[in-house]
């Protein structure tokens, strides 16, 4: 006997810009339904991807979701959280949040949201740029942080099994750990190349195309999601640090050297 098809999940997405944009493709794709509110009016280019837009923030609460994706930018999540009209969700819902930091909404959603309502802290490490070309291998990183309704929560997290992802199960603190000393370190080496204003030359190297790459795809990014990286990873400050001190010590290094020479 053949077993039927998981049914599509009712998603509900507060925060359409482009990193929502991107992951609704897939998940319409999917065949889940996904509405959406945000600040901007994204009403026509909603209609054109087969997602339903409210202006109205009600409204768009009381139509029944499954899930309710965060996707609004880390600066703005206090603001966004704190307006949501949570006496007009219809049911439990589970919260997924998809911000590039992790203990900060957790502690924030725990704070606001409703006890009835589950959270699933995530980052999904990729975005328009690096999964363009589909998600396969791409790491998914996610806490289970009060999680009810395994049903939901399960079939949430299959939208990017069924993509090929790989799945990392990690606490929100030990996320924000790793992600200051390689994300934040990666935005960061990016946008000093930014500040250079490095072009390509008629003598490329690779190692130095590698480096226009990295600007390039850095700077593709909002700056809002730059510091938001810096102002709510309490280990961003630190490796800030680091860098500086780095950079310090081998020019202190190369300068000794050269002295000598
Ligand atoms: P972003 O600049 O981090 O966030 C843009 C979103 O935040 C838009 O929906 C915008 O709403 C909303 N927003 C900004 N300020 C607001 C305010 N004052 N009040 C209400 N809404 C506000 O860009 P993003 O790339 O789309 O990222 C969205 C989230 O996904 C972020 O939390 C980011 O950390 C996370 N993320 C991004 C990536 C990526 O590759 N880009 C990857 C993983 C996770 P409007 O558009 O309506 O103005």
């Amino acid at each position: 006997m053949s077993s039927s098809p998981p049914l599509p999940l009712k998603i509900g997405i507060i925060g359409f810009g482009p990193f929502a944009q991107f992951l609704t493709k897939t998940m319409l794709k999917q065949g889940h339904s996904i509405a959406a509110t945000s600040r901007t009016d994204y009403s026509h280019l909603s209609s054109e991807l087969g997602v339903t837009f409210f202006r109205d923030v009600e409204k768009f609460c009381e139509v029944g979701h499954d899930v309710i994706l965060i996707c609004t930018s880390i600066l703005s999540l206090s603001e966004v959280g704190r307006s949501i009209p949570f006496n007009h969700f219809q049911k439990p819902t589970l919260f997924v949040d998809v911000l590039s930091v992790k203990e900060y909404p957790k502690d924030l959603l725990l704070h606001i949201l409703p006890e009835t309502c589950d959270l699933l802290c995530t980052h999904p490490m990729f975005g328009p740029e690096s999964g363009k070309d589909g998600w396969k291998y791409l790491p998914l990183v996610y806490e289970k942080v009060r999680i009810r309704d395994e049903n939901i929560c399960t079939k949430f997290l299959a939208i990017f099994e069924n993509e090929g992802c790989r799945m990392v199960e990690m606490s929100c603190t030990e996320h924000d750990m790793f992600a200051a000393r390689s994300q934040f370190l990666t935005h960061t080496i990016g946008r000093i190349l930014s500040e250079m204003k490095i072009e390509s030359t008629p003598m490329d190297t690779k190692g130095f195309q590698t480096l226009l790459q990295l600007r390039d795809n850095t700077v593709k990014d909002s700056f809002d999601l730059y510091c938001g990286l810096y102002k709510h990873n309490k280990f961003a400050k630190q490796e800030l640090d680091n860098l500086e001190l780095a950079f310090q010590r081998l020019k202190q290094k190369l300068l000794e050297r050269t002295d000598q020479i």
